[in-house]
């Protein structure tokens, strides 16, 4: 964690943070929340548009089923329970970029309530973030300020992102630390990209996260008064602006000042937050239920029909993981960061002769050149058909981890698809038996001194026996068979 710097470090001991957070995600249906308009990020300005999410008198919205779906789906992923009658309210606000003057939204009956998700705290421990809603409700269009020839005198609007379906995510004030706040958005966008509801691109404002946090006197009985940060577009940003925003307003209580309940922007290039607008409290947004729609329905039917589409969610896939291949904790958590790539290696694993030996060749073989090409996974010349492949040729001795090494190399400089190479230039091994053993009696007829060690005792020598033999056949010898003749042949002699 970056430190909070300004302040001497017994002062901001002296303070407890509290962190909330509220995501927006947008769901990735075809249409949008209420309309049949095309549910997709940029196009032309303006042309994702009709009279319904424009806001035109008289247009009338019809609840897109998808987007329900949607939500049910990552509210059974957060561990949420679904309300089966919940009911859509007017939040109502006047901003250019929203032209019916108010939102769509849920307010006291929200499709989803009383989740969680489980992140590490400072010593690693899981700690339980409580989740208090999530709900259903459109997002509004864009205002365009800069990009234009007269952008200094004119904003622009674009309402193609008008009505686009969004589930809000509420957290409780459970988190503590910036860690923890960076820690629950990681887990939540896994889980989220796992249920496929959202692409969760930050860059195109898929999701999107408001962090309130609020200090207190360690002890203290009560929450300190809360500011909401808005508009940042990366979790480090977010945890770097929640550094930024305790240390402040522990600054304002330190000088004997008092925190405003407000909304502030982060500034990243001035590493600050700045005040955007004292935060309107709740009724003034006159919240009332929606009188175009009717009640929304989800009976125990229709969410056991959503829940089949639950995948294995990371946690439980990696925990899984860990006991079916006896891998590490860490190895897991590479091979599930995506639910396709999970998918894939599980396919491929099942098919390899030592599944372990495929995890092996992936985090110490694959990874590391892929890496140091610059090269994700979809463009190695080593696919996963390939890597179990290898692991199949190194688990039967047909190769030695050497020999596998330089293949690999080789496809790496030339883009050449492994197996394809594989084939072409498949090391002409030596699995005569006798052909090895010539060449075994060879070196111990040449190494007195090794031979003597091994008689007395030490038998890791064989190890210098099989180095030895394996650069007389110029690194072609069976590698498993080279291993046992060597035993059998040094134990022949006999101890000194
Ligand atoms: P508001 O009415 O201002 O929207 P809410 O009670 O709905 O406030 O909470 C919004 C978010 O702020 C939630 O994520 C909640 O956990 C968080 N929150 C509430 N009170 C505090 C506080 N004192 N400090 C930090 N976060 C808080
Ligand atoms: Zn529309
Ligand atoms: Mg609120």
């Amino acid at each position: 964690m970056a430190t909070l710097s300004a302040l001497p470090p017994e002062i901001l001991a002296k303070y407890q943070p509290v962190i909330g957070l509220e995501v927006h995600v947008q769901l990735m249906t075809a249409s949008k929340a209420f309309c049949g308009c095309r549910n997709e990020y940029g196009g032309e300005p303006n042309t994702h548009v009709c009279p319904t999410c424009l806001g035109l008198p008289g247009a009338l919205p019809v609840l897109n089923r998808k987007a329900v779906e949607f939500a049910v789906l990552a509210a059974r992923a957060i561990g949420c329970q679904i309300r089966e009658r919940s009911v859509f309210s007017r939040k109502n606000y006047f901003y250019p970029d929203s032209p019916k003057g108010y939102q769509i939204s849920q307010f006291d009956k929200p499709i989803a309530e009383h989740g969680a998700i489980v992140v590490p705290d400072a010593e690693g421990r899981p700690k339980r973030i409580g989740i208090t809603r999530l709900h259903l409700e459109e997002d509004a269009g864009k205002s365009l300020h800069d990009g234009f020839a007269d952008s200094a005198s004119r904003t622009y609007i674009d309402l193609n992102r008008c009505g686009t379906p969004l589930v809000e995510i509420v957290s409780e004030p459970d988190l503590r630390t910036p860690d923890e706040a960076f820690e629950y958005l990681t887990r939540l966008k896994e889980i989220l990209l796992y249920t496929g509801v959202s692409d969760c691109n930050m860059e195109e404002g898929s999701l999107r996260c408001d962090a309130n946090v609020s200090v207190m006197l360690r002890g203290a009985d009560r929450f300190g008064t809360k500011a909401e940060v808005k508009n940042v577009n990366s979790f480090r940003y977010i945890r770097s602006a929640l550094e930024h925003e305790i240390e402040r307003q522990i600054g304002v209580l330190e000088e004997g000042g008092r925190v405003v309940q407000e909304s502030r922007l982060w500034n990243n290039a001035e590493g600050r937050t700045y005040s955007m607008r004292s935060k309107e409290q709740a009724h003034d947004y006159r919240y009332f239920p929606e009188p175009d729609l009717p009640e929304l329905v989800v009976g125990a039917e229709w969410q056991t029909e959503i829940s089949k589409a639950l995948p294995e969610l990371p946690e439980a896939r990696r925990a899984r993981m860990v006991a079916q291949y006896g891998i590490a904790a860490q190895d897991a958590a590479t091979l599930t960061a995506t639910r396709a790539f999970a998918d894939q290696f599980e396919a491929a694993a099942k098919l390899a002769k030592s599944p372990r030996r495929v995890v092996a060749l992936l985090t110490s073989e694959l990874t590391p050149r892929l890496r140091a090409a610059g090269l994700e996974m979809e463009q190695s010349p080593v696919t996963l058909a390939g890597v179990v492949l290898a692991a199949d040729l190194l688990e039967s001795g047909e190769l030695s981890s050497k020999q596998l090494k330089q293949l690999l190399d080789t496809c790496f400089a030339s883009g050449e698809d492994f197996a394809a190479m594989y084939e072409r230039e498949k090391p002409q091994q030596i699995s005569d038996t006798g052909a090895i053993e010539a060449m075994i009696d060879e070196v111990i007829a040449a190494n007195e001194k090794q031979v003597l060690q091994y008689r007395g005792g030490k038998k890791t020598v064989a190890a210098f026996f099989v180095g030895q033999v394996m650069r007389l056949s110029k690194g072609q010898a069976n590698p498993a068979l080279l291993n046992e003749l060597v035993v059998k042949k040094l134990d022949a002699l006999g101890p000194a």
